[in-house]
């Protein structure tokens, strides 16, 4: 098979070692002669991966005392709901930064009252609106730190005057994050650090119990807290490949090295947008992001798209379809695509236009 180079948006690209490792414990965990997919989550060698897991969170994301970390099913979908349930009492406002925000306040607003303080769906999404007022009765304010769909990006941890929850599926491990300033981080793993299956919940644990509703047995975080992300059967083999990821993330220097390695990539695609003539960026230059890179034809070239697609295609490039709600491009630079993968995108879109001269 000839070399491919993974842009997908997510299920995302994971790092070799991950694999070779997975599927070593498929075959046996740890030496039990069990396989990870058979393995009694009950089990000593179980728990210990469990802890590990949490632990390397914990020392990647510099996570305080204050948070704890648990892992669930349902995916990210699922957070929207849990986020109003265990925070949402009286007033709660939400960041309409693009479709992933919109849903959760969606499902905020079918719990209680829960609004769009701001918006930038003028605009498509290109943007992050900021200057907006944020009353000081909130029960909390609710932000998407990357915007998958539309490639726009808060790459800073907002000092904000109620608590703030953030959905970072897509930018976790890609960036330090000062985890003090939220009452809660969320994900999906499959952006960034692991497969589909499982979610991570960084919570605030005195954030918890304040709300007067009853919150079912597996909505309440606290649950999962309380039962170290076993009340019941955790997601074991998503969770393992997200162990080996993250120790993957540790080897390379940890999320400090992360950011680097990714903001490298980023800059070396967008200078190719910019530069080439048949191309445009459609995010806002200063909301750019640096897992995502969406572009399109540039105006009086539209027509090239379907050509431009499949030649890339040919040159080995895979799932740089942007999603349709944008259209054109997009390529997503999780942590574990490579500068050489970057590289050949790049080449591919030289080659497209001198091939258009
Ligand atoms: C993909 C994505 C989601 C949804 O994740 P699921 O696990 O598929 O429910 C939510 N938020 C963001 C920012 C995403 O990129």
């Amino acid at each position: 098979m000839a070399k491919v180079h993974v842009f997908n948006a997510g299920p995302c690209l994971l790092p070799e070692i991950a694999l070779e490792k997975s599927i070593e414990a498929i075959r046996d965990f740890k030496g039990t002669g069990v396989s990870v997919l058979s393995i009694s989550h009950r089990t000593k060698e179980w728990e210990e991966t469990m802890e590990e897991t949490r632990a390397l969170w914990k020392e990647l994301l510099h996570i305080p005392d204050t948070h704890e970390v648990v892992f669930l099913g349902g995916g990210a979908s699922l957070q929207f709901l849990y986020v109003a349930m265990n925070y949402l009492e009286h007033k709660a406002a939400y960041l309409e930064t693009g479709v992933w925000a919109k849903k959760a306040l969606k499902e905020a607003a079918g719990i209680g009252n829960a609004y769009a303080i701001a918006s930038s769906a003028d605009k498509n999404y290109t943007y992050i609106p900021k200057g907006y007022e944020i009353p000081h009765d909130l029960d909390y304010l609710h932000i998407t730190t990357n915007n998958t769909i539309y490639g726009t990006e808060i790459k800073e941890d907002y000092d904000c005057p109620v608590p703030l929850i953030a959905d970072m599926s897509s930018d976790i491990m890609s960036r330090p994050v000062d985890v003090s300033k939220y009452q809660l981080i969320y994900g999906g793993a499959q952006k960034n650090v692991g497969p589909a299956g499982v979610i991570f919940a960084i919570i605030r644990k005195d954030s918890l119990g304040k709300v007067t509703r009853h919150i079912p047995t597996m909505l309440d975080y606290r649950t999962h807290i309380d039962k170290g992300s076993m009340f019941n059967t955790p997601p074991v083999f998503a969770i393992y490949v997200m162990n080996e990821t993250l120790k993957w993330i540790k080897s390379m220097g940890g999320v400090e090295a992360m950011r680097k390695r990714d903001e490298e990539k980023a800059a070396l695609l967008y200078s190719e947008i910019d530069r080439n003539s048949l191309f445009v960026g459609t995010a806002a230059k200063e909301n750019r992001s640096i897992m995502n890179v969406c572009f399109v034809m540039a105006p009086g070239h539209e027509a090239l798209q379907d050509e431009f697609m499949a030649f890339a295609k040919g040159h080995g490039m895979i799932g740089i379809k942007g999603h349709r709600s944008v259209g054109g491009f997009r390529a997503s630079l999780y942590n574990a695509c490579e500068l050489s993968d970057v590289q050949a995108l790049v080449d591919c879109m030289k080659e497209f236009e001198e091939l258009k001269k």
